[in-house]
């Protein structure tokens, strides 16, 4: 019996790689075994009541709830891995997605492992706007693929230097006049004496599969869990003793989605408790307003999951 090639568990030779997994059925999630989005996925799926079970330090596969298994790989390495059939579902960055050049379909912008890929020069090159670019400069990235597409598209002639990490250094070692990179808070191209010139593309992780996948009820239910969280942590449930007499000037106040949800104070009392879903980036306000109108016990909580 020969070995899977992507995780080196024994599989049936009779039948090619796709699906031919020793733990099929089950559903196959590629993760990043390493790097930037590690962190954030495990938190996500802890969140979304799929923790990584049975991971060892080096482990390339764990369980993931009763229904799903995870594979640890390379992050760029995902998209690949996805739309070969190795696994059915992948969590990976956008702008790996885009380089692949592999159909896949997003089924989920999750937000986190937010960047930008940019061009940049040398800081003391002089140079502001890639419409100073001249002749065929070269252009040392890890993103080929998307490089040469940008270029293109500006009609500017690029020589493409592809480099497997640390392109910053390539112009301060003649290698390169110029690099396409990723950037976050822009302090390493900072520290590295570049200046952003333009913005490629916009970047954050994503949950994708293939086309084909989408519509089977365990990707759905797996999807549902995640975005649930995700719209989760955006809102925050808020509750409050209002004055009956200004109830109108309550619900004025509440951006949120649902509600208010008012019930009756027993025993006569002049307020009303109100429920009600709001926004977590303007929570500091809204507490604010409830005070200025005489609420009372104001109570804000996180909620673990959110659908409408
Ligand atoms: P890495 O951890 O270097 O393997 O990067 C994996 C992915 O993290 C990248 O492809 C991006 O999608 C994402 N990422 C988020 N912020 C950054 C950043 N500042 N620099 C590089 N990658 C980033």
């Amino acid at each position: 019996m020969r070995s899977c090639s992507r995780c080196s568990l024994p599989v049936d030779s009779s039948t090619p790689l796709k699906n031919t997994h020793p733990k099929d059925p089950m559903t196959r999630i590629a993760l990043p075994n390493k790097g930037r989005l590690q962190d954030d996925v495990k938190t996500l799926l802890d969140d979304a009541g799929l923790p990584i079970r049975g991971k060892s330090e080096r482990s390339l596969t764990a369980s993931l709830g009763a229904d799903f298994e995870a594979i640890f790989v390379r992050a760029q390495d995902i998209p690949e891995f996805v739309a070969d059939g190795a696994a059915d579902l992948g969590i990976t960055g956008s702008d790996l997605v885009e380089e692949s050049g592999r159909v896949l379909t997003e089924l989920l912008n999750l937000e986190f492992g937010r960047c930008r890929l940019v061009v940049a020069a040398k800081d003391d090159g002089g140079l502001t706007s890639i419409a100073q670019l001249t002749g065929k400069p070269r252009v040392a990235t890890c993103f080929p693929r998307l490089t040469r597409a940008y270029f293109e598209s500006k009609g500017q002639p690029v020589e493409v230097v592809p480099v497997s990490g640390a392109a910053e250094i390539a112009p301060h070692l003649g290698i390169a006049d110029i690099v396409v990179d990723l950037t976050s808070t822009g302090s390493t191209l900072k520290v590295n004496g570049l200046r952003e010139l333009a913005t490629v593309l916009d970047s954050s992780a994503c949950l994708i599969c293939r086309d084909e996948v989408a519509q089977r009820p365990e990707v759905q239910e797996f999807t549902i869990a995640l975005s649930s969280v995700l719209r989760a942590r955006t809102q925050r449930y808020l509750m409050a003793n209002v004055p009956k007499d200004r109830l109108d000037e309550v619900r004025e106040k509440l951006p949120g989605l649902n509600g208010p949800t008012l019930s009756e104070v027993l025993g006569g009392s002049r307020f009303v408790a109100m429920h009600a879903v709001v926004p977590a980036a303007s929570i500091y306000k809204t507490v604010a307003a409830l005070k200025g109108l005489g609420c009372e016990g104001i109570l804000v909580t996180r909620i673990e999951r959110l659908m409408p």
